[in-house]
Parts: C-alpha cells; structure tokens; sequence
C-alpha cells in the first residue's frame, strides 16, 4: 500500500494506472475509520481495479465552535485498517499542502448548501465542496464513494459533480450501524456511556416515523410528533421529511421521501437519515 503525502505521488500514480487502462475507484474520508468507512473501502474494491482512500481532516467545513480540534484522529491505526483491505493508495496530505499560502477559492453550489445542515453550520458546505473538488481534480477517480449517512452532502456532491462537468460516478453507500442502530459515526467515540445508550434512540425514532407513515398517516408534522415519544435527546436541531433529490420540505409525505434528523445528545451533535 502505497502512502502518499504530496499532490504529486498521487497524480504520478494514478497517470500510470490510467496508462494501464486501469480504473480508479476513490473513498474520500476524514480519518478514524469505522465499519461505515471500511464498507464504501468494500465497495470500490468490487467495483474498480484501484482503490485511493483519502485521509483529511478538514478545517473549511468545521465552524469556529465546532470539535475541529478535538476531533478524533489515529493514523497508524487508520493505514493498517486500510492495508488489511488492500487499498492501493491513501492520501494523507497536510493542511498546507491543501491549503498552501494565498489559497483563497471557495466553491459555493448554491441554494441546497443553505438548507437543513447548511442553516445550522453556515459555510459548512462550503468547505465540503472546496475540498472535494480539489480531492477530485488530484486524483481523478472514475468512481468516488459515498455514504448514505451523510445524505445531504451526498446530494450537493451528486449536483457539484454534475454542475462542473467532473468526470466521475458518485456511488451511493447505504448507512451501517451498530447493534442498536446507531448510525456508525467518528464522532459517536464522544458520547459517554449513558448518552451513548441514548443516542440508539434515534434511529428508534426513524423506524417509528416510518412504520406511522406505512399505517397511513401522510402529514409530515403529525408523522414526526407521534415519533417524537421514543426520542430520548437533550436538542433537536432539526427533523425534516424533503423529497429526496431536491430535499425541499414536504407538508404531506409520500414514497420514497427521506427523513433527515440533527440532533444534541450532551455537547455531542449527531446526524441520520433513512427513507420513509
Ligand atoms: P467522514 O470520515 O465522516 O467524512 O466520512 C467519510 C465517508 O464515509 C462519507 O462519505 C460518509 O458519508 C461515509 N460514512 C460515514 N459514516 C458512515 C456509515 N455509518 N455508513 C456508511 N458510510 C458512512
């Protein structure tokens, strides 16, 4: 497995695959990988002859109150989780590499980036956009991997991709979760042991507006106050029924519309999401 930290150990590799004809299938992350990212890793593996994962955590899309810093991070052990699955390349680049003096681009894709995450983590996207679209031009992927639990930036990424012309697939990647549902996250190693047995209350809640929306009830907010009662966090953000392209708000639910919740569980902020 191959360690790169320049931009050009990256971009000399992938010209000799693509030489080869080989196709490269990328996985994008921020490091202190779980089953979730172990699965997108799984995924490219079947789908592309190479596979580049990158590891960076991010300061653009981190708000100035928010655990950029206390964010967790074990590299060591990330490659060897890495290297157990053949990965062929990781990208672990440094911030100046990224972000070297004078960087002063910032990629906004408009109005989805204000909505739902967007309106509580202003300039959040972003910094996810402006990231990706470099991840994307140095390593020119065929295929990039992302997940499901992150649905919001999964739909800003699909339209960045298709409004800038980039050459690439985005392969969407159902959530894993724990035993009792919770959505695998970097950032549930935050939570204590009762918030922790808390926080599997959230999925509950999914279900639970699901199974509401399945016996018949169509209105979103009756659908999401019935919910509610097995919901055991201390701040809601927010909980939205969107459709699932557009996320735009839906006042009557119907098939195939997603549920999307931000929740507080002590100073940790937790995300998911399923179909309804
Ligand atoms: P992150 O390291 O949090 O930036 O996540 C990197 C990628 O892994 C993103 O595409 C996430 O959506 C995806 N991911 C994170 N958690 C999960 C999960 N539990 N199941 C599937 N994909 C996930």
């Amino acid at each position: 497995m191959n360690v790169c930290k320049d931009i050009d150990c990256v971009k000399n590799f992938v010209k000799s695959q693509k030489q080869s004809l080989k196709t490269i299938g990328y996985v994008p992350t921020m490091g202190y990988l779980h089953e979730g990212h172990i699965s997108l890793v799984r995924a490219a593996k079947s789908a592309c002859d190479n596979v580049i994962v990158s590891i960076f955590v991010n300061p653009k899309q981190f708000g100035p109150k928010e655990d950029y810093s206390r964010y967790p991070r074990d590299l060591k052990r990330d490659l060897e989780l890495l290297e157990k699955e053949k990965v062929d390349m990781v990208f672990t680049p440094d911030i100046e590499t990224m972000y070297p003096k004078g960087f002063s681009t910032t990629i906004n894709i408009g109005p989805l980036a204000n909505v739902l995450e967007g309106a509580f983590r202003p300039g959040h996207f972003d910094g996810v956009c402006t990231v990706v679209t470099k991840l994307f031009n140095i390593v020119s992927p065929d295929k990039a991997f992302f997940g499901e639990k992150d649905y919001q930036q999964l739909k800003i990424v699909e339209k960045l991709v298709k409004d800038l012309n980039f050459d690439i697939e985005i392969i969407p990647i159902p959530t894993k979760r724990e035993e009792d549902g919770l959505a695998m996250s970097s950032r549930n190693t935050y939570l204590n042991k009762e918030e922790r047995k808390r926080a599997g209350t959230i999925y509950k809640f999914l279900l639970k507006a699901k199974e509401i929306f399945e016996s018949g009830i169509k209105d979103s907010d009756k659908i999401i106050e019935q919910a509610k009662e097995v919901l055991d966090v201390d701040s809601i953000d927010y909980i939205k029924i969107v459709d699932k392209d557009t996320l735009e708000e839906k006042k009557v639910a119907s098939k195939y519309d997603r549920i999307l919740i931000a929740v507080k569980i002590g100073n940790t902020r937790l995300i998911d999401n399923i179909e309804i």
